[in-house]
């Protein structure tokens, strides 16, 4: 359901907008209709990273037990500090993301398109100079034929204008994601180049059809479903390929939402092909390096934060929890969403 992809800009950004703290994201318009729920979910894939930090640092017993299973580290000791503050690092990035009103300010564009807005670039287009003095992508160049597709330009930025402002927007190789792999649901396709006060590298999140339509995307809303019990009716053990109205934690667009966030340059996670990098019951048995660099182990932490919230943890017996079993516990986490 997702693949990291790193493409190279050429241009740097000349218009700097103020920043406060953390990356700024924008739901683009493609993703806000009346159904959609990709505001919600962006939101609650936040609040996941947030909940892991605030829990990580009370060291709760359910959590310890959460960090143990997802990153193989007991909490409690001295010596597991340095895996903990890695992790509580990158989901502290993640929770202090802030969403913004104009794609200028925003650094991740969560985006629903299917990939539509990649476009073959002009055939007049020519070599430029953005304002910065940086060199623009010579089309002229064999490797950059427009014809050939191998550089594909953001048909949306180009008709805005702000080509002479904003990092160009290139997809190289890679072409349409969306299109070519009928099962994936999102994926984030990353802009290299130092963007000053702006993280390391503006990124895309974007979310395929037909899961931006999906019905239920967040937690939130799961646990209000008549007649679903979170505890009875599913397990974390799940197929990451389910169709969007699947009632499952992990087929929450908001859990994937959160492993894509750790996919951005700055958080630099990625996708640990040992032998699986996808699923409870892969994750939990990688050593403990493939963890750390692992981007879901990262969203089942954030799910099982939340989770708590809902007075829903991971079994107590050691076997129903590997298989992914949930149960009620009424242990108070001081929060309720
Ligand atoms: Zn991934």
């Amino acid at each position: 359901m997702v693949s990291f992809l790193s493409f190279a800009v050429l241009a740097y950004t000349f218009f700097i907008p103020c920043l406060a703290d953390g990356l700024p994201y924008y739901v683009h318009p493609t993703c806000v209709h009346n159904d959609s729920g990709v505001q919600e979910a962006i939101e609650e894939a936040v609040l996941m990273a947030q909940r892991s930090v605030a829990r990580l640092d009370t060291k709760d017993p359910d959590i310890r037990k959460v960090f143990w299973y997802t990153f193989g580290a007991d909490i409690s000791r001295r010596t597991s500090n340095i895996p903990m503050r890695k992790v509580r690092k990158i989901m502290k990035g993640i929770g202090d993301m802030k969403g913004v009103e104009t794609m200028q300010d925003s650094v991740v564009r969560i985006i629903c398109d299917h990939d539509k807005r990649w476009k073959p670039p002009p055939e007049d287009m020519k070599l430029q100079k953005d304002k910065l003095g940086n060199d623009l992508p010579d089309w002229s160049q064999d490797s950059l034929k427009p014809s050939d597709e191998r550089a594909l330009i953001d048909a949306e930025q180009l008709k805005d204008g702000t080509l002479d402002t904003e990092p160009w927007r290139l997809n190289f190789g890679h072409k349409r994601v969306c299109h070519e792999r009928g099962s994936i649901a999102m994926y984030t396709l990353t802009y290299h180049g130092s963007i000053p006060k702006f993280g390391k590298g503006r990124a895309d999140v974007t979310i395929c059809s037909p899961f931006d339509r999906a019905p239920v995307t967040t937690l939130r809303k799961l646990m209000t479903i008549p007649d679903f019990d979170i505890v009875r009716d599913t397990t974390l053990v799940g197929s990451r390929d389910s169709p969007p109205t699947a009632m499952a934690p992990t087929a929450l667009m908001s859990f994937m939402l959160l492993h894509e966030l750790t996919h951005l340059v700055d958080f630099d996670r990625e996708d640990v092909p040992e032998p699986d990098p996808y699923g409870w019951q892969h994750i939990i048995h990688m050593s403990l390096e493939s963890r750390l660099l692992n981007a879901d182990n990262y969203a089942f932490l954030g799910l099982l934060a939340l989770l708590g919230d809902y007075r829903v943890k991971l079994d107590g017996d050691q076997r129903r929890a590997k298989g992914g079993y949930l149960v009620n516990t009424d242990y108070d986490f001081g929060f309720r969403p």
